[in-house]
């Protein structure tokens, strides 16, 4: 252990292997952590000893969404059990337990673990609620100075939120390292907790499910209504309140109020917080939601056609069908796209949608403002944990900034209610809001100091945004720009719908390679959205095809085929920072570039088929060479012939299959083995710039050259047959419609070379040209264009 550096984790075990515990364990493997799984062994097991914890890696196994970012990673996580493995617990860095929510349990085990702590062991705790005061109560001041608790969310991969919880006698190198390691290697949006009960998100969250279901009850709203009005149009999720219930599980929830009532006995609305018996009788009807089949609604399922979703009436607790809801001030909002007017719209209507918004707006906003310096640093603090912990769009002080520019809604809402001490001081303090823009730069109430501070960002944070107001932008043409990263990098930033690619996208990627290699050492071609690009913009195709603009269509495609190619060959290095959803042309895109820095949570593929089409964006040529269609491979006699290639491109986009992370991307092939991952989305652009700057230097010292074009040998119209062979197979098994069959056929024939022969290399642009003529072809069937009205119009796929 050096002085530097006294706590590092590099072999981690988890302990508890139920739902979080073996979830916890297999994020630690996505990461590259080795982990120990371990969980009792059941009371009068004899045969297999190690049986909880190898069903706990299972259910991980099989987890939806998947737990792993690849079923490979399952390769890193050894099971056992804590009779007979506590002593292999000396080899590891961090212990994180994830038992059962007792304090007796886990206090009781960590007795136990005090003989195998060494001095740089990290050992934290999973709980929801349990604080840390009471976890360490009677533990060696070792383990105390090594404890924190680590509380992570369900679904432990995807939710964005990490608590931290420190007792008193916390080592702060120790709450430091996590902090660093939370965010850099785990990718949490960690949020540091004082140790009070349920820390903050839970706190203020369950605050605001007891205080929907008091209302509700109160006041006669169904279940249904409550979900309609705080959904989506209160910049919640779409499961509002009690959907989000049948999710978590209702005994899950109820602990956590059982928890707060017990211990914060000083909670001015501990009232609250006690748990109304309707709630007490669900559970024991075991009415808990997903995991017992019914909660709160309760699906019904009739074979051969669509099931239907009943929703439980809170008086009765009959389920009953859901009468359609309809409220004035919810139908006004929902098209409004700024999360805070559209929180507005509603919070300004008659209706009752409009009161049961502004009740419990008002109940949660006060609660938060009034507990803040309890259970927090800073507001900041709050709001991180709200928007990671429930994907609210808004956390509360930031719904306050809304409300208290709107002094006659702030009105309507708080009525004689007194406003909180805190909201009162950002008033006196001149500002009138919780946070303000400074010379560029996002500022908020340090309630401690009274005096407005930066909020924080990562170390060396590239902000798209913070380049935009310091007058970085070299060129935006509405639907993307060109962006100066500094050092010689420039960012080719799109901003369409959904990143739909469109002409000017396309314009811009010519741009930037054409003009910024004048200007730029390398490029960056990334974007902060949630999705790198949905594909290409249907619209614009489906137009095109019932208007029979044949040429404008082919125009259109060709420009993406020869952008694509001037990405491919471009002179100076290109580096795509895809993250999120990389689909059809944005998959495209990715697949021409130098270099891809993936952000881990990367779902990438050529979906064109779902929509009756078939790639044309250089697509199908590129995965084809990914395989190993390319002349030289072919000639070494790598690939086992020209038809693998094919076949396993062919497979791979007949099938649609997306990749569930960046580390399957890699294994489909869309992502190179030489492309680099980062876990923490807050600095991939951060990273693709230094591997912009890296490529770069290697251009200046004569390391790196511009791509050489490759000729193709493709197998040609002997292993189309064999292709179109498994096609009709599917049709007639009646696992595939007629279109799909005709979708199957027509690439079937791109990747195979059309009617190229076997020994003839084919150029790049050949294929291109069958892609193109494949895809013109399927966009003038009427099966093709349905299936594209459908996407639009639903949002769903259609089978037709
Ligand atoms: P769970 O019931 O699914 O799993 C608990 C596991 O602990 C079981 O496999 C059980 O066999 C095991 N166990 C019990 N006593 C043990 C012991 N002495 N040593 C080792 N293993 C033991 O529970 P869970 O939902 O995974 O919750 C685990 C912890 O995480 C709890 O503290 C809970 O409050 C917290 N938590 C849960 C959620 C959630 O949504 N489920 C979210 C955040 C935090």
């Amino acid at each position: 252990m050096s002085a530097a550096k006294p706590y590092q984790i590099r072999k981690a075990a988890v302990l508890g292997a139920g739902v979080m515990g073996a979830a916890i364990a297999a994020h630690l493997a996505n990461v590259g952590i080795p982990c120990l799984l371990l969980d009792i062994v059941p009371p009068g097991e004899t045969k297999e000893r190690n049986i909880l914890a190898r069903s706990g890696l299972e259910k991980a196994l099989k987890a939806k969404p998947a737990a792993f970012y690849s079923q490979r990673g399952a390769r890193l996580v050894s099971i056992g059990n804590i009779e007979d493995d506590l002593e292999q617990l000396r080899g590891v860095d961090w212990i994180i337990e994830a038992v059962v929510e007792r304090l007796d349990i886990k206090q009781a085990l960590y007795s136990k673990l005090e003989s195998v702590l060494k001095p740089g062991t990290l050992i934290s705790s999973n709980t929801s609620g349990l604080p840390a005061h009471l976890l360490v109560e009677g533990r060696s001041e070792q383990f105390r100075h090594n404890f924190l608790i680590t509380h992570f969310f369900n679904p432990v991969r995807y939710m964005r939120l990490l608590e931290l919880v420190p007792n008193a006698e916390t080592d702060p190198a120790a709450i430091a390292y996590m902090q660093q390691f939370g965010s850099e290697i785990l990718d949490k949006g960690v949020v540091l907790c004082k140790d009070t009960p349920n820390f903050i998100a839970n706190r203020i969250g369950i605050h605001g499910f007891m205080s929907a279901i008091q209302h509700a009850l109160s006041e006669g709203y169904s279940v249904s209504e409550v979900d309609a009005i705080l959904g989506s149009s209160m910049g919640r999720p779409k499961s509002a309140i009690f959907r989000t219930a049948d999710l978590s599980g209702l005994d899950t929830l109820l602990h956590v109020a059982d928890n707060l009532y017990q211990n914060a006995p000083q909670d001015e609305q501990r009232e609250l917080f006690r748990v109304p018996e309707v709630l007490r009788e669900m559970v024991r009807r075991n009415l808990l939601g997903e995991k017992t089949g019914q909660g709160f609604y309760k699906r019904i399922k009739h074979p051969g056609a669509e099931s239907t979703i009943l929703a439980l009436n809170l008086q009765t607790l009959e389920y009953e069908p859901q009468p359609k809801v309809r409220f004035d001030s919810i139908g006004a909002a929902r098209t409004i796209e700024d999360p805070a007017q559209r929180m507005l719209k509603v919070l300004d209507g008659e209706d009752r949608a409009s009161i049961l918004a502004g009740e419990t707006t008002a109940d949660s906003l006060i609660y938060a403002a009034r507990r803040a310096e309890e259970i927090a640093e800073s507001i900041v603090a709050i709001d991180e944990a709200m928007r990671w912990g429930f994907n609210f769009e808004l956390g509360s002080f930031e719904v306050w900034d809304a409300l208290l520019q709107q002094p006659a809604i702030l009105q309507k809402v708080f009525k004689d209610r007194e406003l909180p001490a805190l909201v009162q001081r950002v008033q006196s303090a001149g500002q009138d809001t919780f946070y303000i823009t400074r010379e560029g730069q996002r500022q908020y109430f340090d309630f401690k100091t009274g005096i407005y501070q930066p909020v924080p960002k990562p170390a060396g944070n590239v902000s798209l945004s913070a380049a935009r107001s310091s007058n970085k932008v070299v060129r935006d043409n509405g639907s993307a720009a060109l962006i100066d990263l500094g050092d010689g990098i420039g960012c080719v930033e799109f901003h369409t719908k959904m990143n739909s690619i469109d002409e000017g996208i396309i314009e811009m990627l010519r741009y930037a390679v054409e003009e910024g290699q004048k200007q730029f050492r390398a490029l960056v071609i990334g974007n902060e959205a949630a999705d790198f690009s949905a594909g290409a913009n249907l619209l614009l195709i489906l137009m095109g095809a019932r208007q029979g603009e044949w040429k404008m269509l082919d125009d259109a495609i060709n420009g993406l085929q020869q952008a694509n190619l001037l990405l491919k060959y471009s002179p100076i290095p290109i580096v795509a920072a895809p993250a999120g959803r990389v689909l059809g042309g944005g998959c495209e895109i990715v697949l021409h570039c130098s270099h891809t820095r993936a952000y881990a949570e990367t779902y990438m593929g050529q979906v064109e088929v779902g929509v009756g089409l078939v790639p044309a964006g250089g697509g199908c040529k590129e995965l084809l060479l990914r395989y190993g269609a390319d002349l030289e491979t072919q000639q070494a006699r790598k690939t086992g012939g020209t038809f693998t290639p094919a076949r396993r491109a062919f497979e791979i986009i007949a099938l649609a299959s997306v990749s569930t992370s960046a580390r399957e991307a890699q294994e489909l092939r869309f992502l190179r083995k030489t492309d680099t991952i980062t876990v923490n989305r807050d600095v991939l652009l951060r990273d693709a710039k230094a591997d912009a700057l890296k490529l770069a230097e290697a251009r200046a010292a004569g390391q790196w050259q511009p791509a050489q074009a490759k000729l193709l040998l493709l197998p040609g119209p002997g292993a189309r047959l064999v292709l179109e062979q498994q096609v009709d197979n599917m049709q007639l098994a009646g696992k595939i419609s007629e279109h799909d069959a005709l979708v199957g056929r027509h690439l079937a024939r791109v990747l195979t070379g059309g009617e190229c022969s076997p020994i003839v290399p084919v150029s790049e642009q050949q294929v291109l040209d069958l892609e193109r003529e494949a895809f013109l072809s399927l966009c003038g069937t009427e099966k093709t264009q349905e299936r594209i009205q459908a996407i639009l119009m639903t949002g769903k796929p259609l089978r037709n």
